[in-house]
């Protein structure tokens, strides 16, 4: 029988496994501290477990972490790390650093099914759900690894985005046991407002966090109508805008912040209008959903067509909606000397429906016409 990687469970799951070896709940809190709190993998180290425990582990379990492709460094501090997920599949984490938090960016799959327009893991099309296991490991190897690095005894992650590659709510049978160990006290002792959630809107599936495993919640939304949305978001058109709103507004009765951030990626002649702000203005007040914004200045790749707005052009949406009350922030781009957005390493391993070339087919039957020359400048941007 293979061994179980320790590393798949939360901690109902690993005293569940205990309990099959004929251990007590307790030892699995031991084993579970061991492996997030000091990052052991090893069971020889685990000194305060019964050595009889030990053995029966040795045969039975394993911590396995994912093996990094490449780790590059930015000059502001950014990390980025390329994991192998197998079968040439690659995944990426984040790591970014700011005064008052340290935030990683995990990935839930290899590839994404949505396929985004403006998405760098859209464009590379689908390849497989990661197991619980897989996305834990990107913060174990982030925050044991930064410890060491930044020669510190506490945690150094105190924020986790699930805005990596993939649509997390697509792969909610793994998501829920990950997001349940970074909030554990006994392993990474996140809090519910620090852990993240980013979905295209997957309206089922909002529902379903609410109720199992609640955290705040952002949602790509790049569009404020359903025409535009259509386009930009391929789900949309299951799942249209008031829809996916009315999901928010239930998920704000479970969730730990009293409020909804939308992401909304900033692209040149296509969603960037004052028009669009106005439209957006009329949305959130029509449907009287507590939000932010976060405006995204896109992070342009070739195959996607599409251009970063400009500067002032942002700022001029982004004045739009602070005028008429809603709290809009611009999202600083960071790591753009380690191309630290979404699926642009992951991109160099594998394209892996051809779906660059189902991309270029739905922009020539674009409603929305954009320009087609490609500035090279890349900045963080995901869901
Ligand atoms: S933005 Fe998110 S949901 Fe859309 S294609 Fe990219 S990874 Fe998938």
């Amino acid at each position: 029988m293979p061994k179980a990687n320790l590393l798949d469970f939360d901690l109902d799951g690993l005293a569940a496994f205990c309990e099959r070896l004929g251990e007590k709940r307790f030892r699995a809190t031991q084993l579970f501290r061991w492996i997030h709190q000091r990052g052991a993998s090893d069971f020889g180290q685990m000194t305060d477990l019964a050595k009889s425990l030990r053995e029966k582990l040795a045969t039975t379990a394993c911590v396995t972490p994912l093996s990094v492709l490449s780790q590059h460094e930015s000059a502001d501090g950014t990390i980025k790390w390329l994991f192998d997920v197998g079968d040439g599949n690659a995944v990426e984490a984040v790591f970014i650093p700011e005064d008052d938090r340290g935030t990683l960016c995990v990935s839930s799959q290899a590839g994404c099914a949505v396929g985004c327009r403006f998405c760098s893991t859209g464009h590379q099309g689908f390849s497989r759900n990661l197991g619980t296991g897989e996305i834990v490991a990107q913060l174990w190897h982030a925050e044991h690894f930064l410890r060491a690095h930044l020669k510190r005894e506490q945690r150094v992650i105190s924020n986790v985005v699930m805005m990596g590659m993939g649509e997390p709510l697509q792969n909610y049978a793994a998501l829920v046991p990950a997001l349940r160990v970074m909030l554990d006290d006994n392993a990474y002792g996140l809090s519910r407002r620090r852990v993240t959630v980013s979905t295209s809107g997957v309206v089922p599936m909002i529902d379903r966090l609410g109720a199992d495993c609640p955290v705040a919640l952002a949602v790509s939304l790049h569009a404020p109508i359903d025409s535009l949305r259509d386009d930009l978001v391929p789900l949309n058109r299951k799942y249209p805008i008031a829809e996916l709103i009315g999901a928010c507004k239930r998920y704000l009765d479970h969730a730990p912040r009293d409020f909804i951030t939308f992401e909304y990626c900033m692209l040149d002649g296509v969603n960037d209008q004052p028009e669009h702000a106005r439209q957006l203005v009329e949305l959130v007040r029509t449907h009287g959903i507590s939000c932010k914004f976060n405006l995204i200045p896109f992070n342009p790749f070739p195959a996607s067509g599409l251009l970063r707005s400009p500067a002032p052009r942002v700022a001029a949406f982004a004045r739009v909606l602070s005028e008429a009350g809603l709290v809009t922030t611009v999202r600083k781009t960071r790591g753009d000397d380690i191309d630290a957005a979404c699926g642009q390493l992951a991109g160099d391993v594998k394209d892996r429906t051809r779906a660059a070339e189902r991309m270029a087919q739905r922009r020539t039957i674009a409603l929305h016409p954009v320009r087609q020359k490609a500035d090279p400048t890349p900045t963080a941007q995901e869901h």
